[in-house]
């Protein structure tokens, strides 16, 4: 029987200024979907985002492993469908950076952003991970002057010349390709001699006439001056040292969790990654973890987005087993 529009759920209360059920801590896929799946829940729902929602999803070309996409979908623009359908629910964004996440005595939490302190009774944090750099001379300097962690951001600025990408994973063949569709020749530097990135983009990356492999080297400086103009590299193997000549360096040797909120308050494992149990719950009752941040993540878009819901899911049995004097 069809429900009387009467009897629809009444709206989630107005919130005491700075007062959330949930807080979710990343706007990535992971935090929107926990967000659509809170906001829904009639719970007061809170995004905080340091940068532009959408996390590393939002500077991806093409998306074309998420289900229901047969041709692909371009990550901003679906990042941008995520944040609409989570407001569409109620939930707010607050693009400040979340610097201290406290438990208070009450088992409520604390966020202390720039704009001020917040107040939640659960939260999910969502805040991904950083990609790693080099640390060799040069890397820090010419940020933004050629070296990149972007190949969808800057890769047009480097048409027609040569460039290199660092890694042998998915991240390095994925936004090679995409470099490959602006630069003459796209250089993979890899300290191995063998790829960890997937059957299907390794296919593409070998039979691509623009990609050349340097196998077990490294990359010991980055030249330049106003702009990258060459790296210092050596044979792991051989010792042999040699100079190569390109614009531009995209670095993908892999990623950091971004752990600071949550070290010394949940065990993490030896990579850095939270520990949590099925329902994305921590340590710390009412503190979950999703994407790619808890241990054992499959890193995978749709992943993070089925993490966020499990742990909205999971803060909603949590907000409901409170008595209710704390609810
Ligand atoms: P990753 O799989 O950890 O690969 C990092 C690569 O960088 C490896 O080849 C590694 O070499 C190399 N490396 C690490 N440290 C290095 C250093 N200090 N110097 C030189 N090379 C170094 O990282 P990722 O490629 O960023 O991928 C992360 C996750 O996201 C993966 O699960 C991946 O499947 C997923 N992802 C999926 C897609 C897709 O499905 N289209 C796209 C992007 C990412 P070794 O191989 O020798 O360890």
């Amino acid at each position: 029987m069809t429900q009387p529009a009467s009897s629809a759920p009444p709206p989630a209360p107005a919130p005491e200024s700075g007062h959330y059920d949930v807080a979710i801590i990343g706007g990535g896929g992971a935090g929107l979907t926990a967000a659509i799946y809170a906001a829904r829940a009639r719970r007061r729902t809170v995004v905080f985002e340091r940068r532009i929602t959408g996390g590393q999803i939002a500077t991806t070309e093409l998306v074309e492993n998420f289900p229901g996409f047969p041709e692909g979908v371009n990550g901003f623009d679906f990042a941008q469908l995520l944040l609409q359908q989570a407001e569409k629910f109620g939930a707010e964004i607050v693009y400040d950076d979340v610097r201290a996440l406290v438990r208070e005595p009450d088992g409520s939490f604390r966020l202390s952003a720039e704009s001020g302190d917040y107040h939640a009774r659960a939260v999910i944090v969502t805040a991904g991970a950083e990609y790693n750099r080099l640390g060799v001379p040069g890397e820090a300097e010419l940020t933004g002057k050629g070296v990149s962690w972007c190949a969808t951001c800057d890769a047009a600025f480097f048409k027609g010349q040569e460039v290199a990408v660092i890694g042998g994973g998915d991240s390095a063949l994925d936004e090679g390709l995409f470099v490959s569709r602006y630069a003459s020749k796209v250089h993979v530097i890899h300290r191995r001699d063998t790829l960890r990135a997937s059957a299907i983009l390794q296919e593409r990356a070998f039979a691509n006439p623009r990609f050349t492999f340097t196998w077990d080297t490294a990359v010991e400086a980055i030249h330049g001056g106003e702009q990258v103009t060459g790296l210092a590299l050596r044979n792991l193997k051989t010792g042999a040292k040699s100079e190569l000549p390109v614009g531009a360096v995209f670095i993908f040797i892999g990623q950091t969790p971004n752990n600071g909120l949550l070290a010394g308050l949940v065990p993490l494992d030896a990579g850095g990654h939270a520990l949590v149990d099925l329902n994305m719950q921590t340590a710390v009752p009412g503190l979950f973890v999703a994407g790619d941040l808890r241990t054992h993540a499959a890193r995978q878009l749709v992943s993070a987005c089925g993490d966020g819901a499990t742990a909205a899911i999971a803060a909603e049995h949590y907000l409901e087993s409170l008595p209710a004097a704390a609810k």
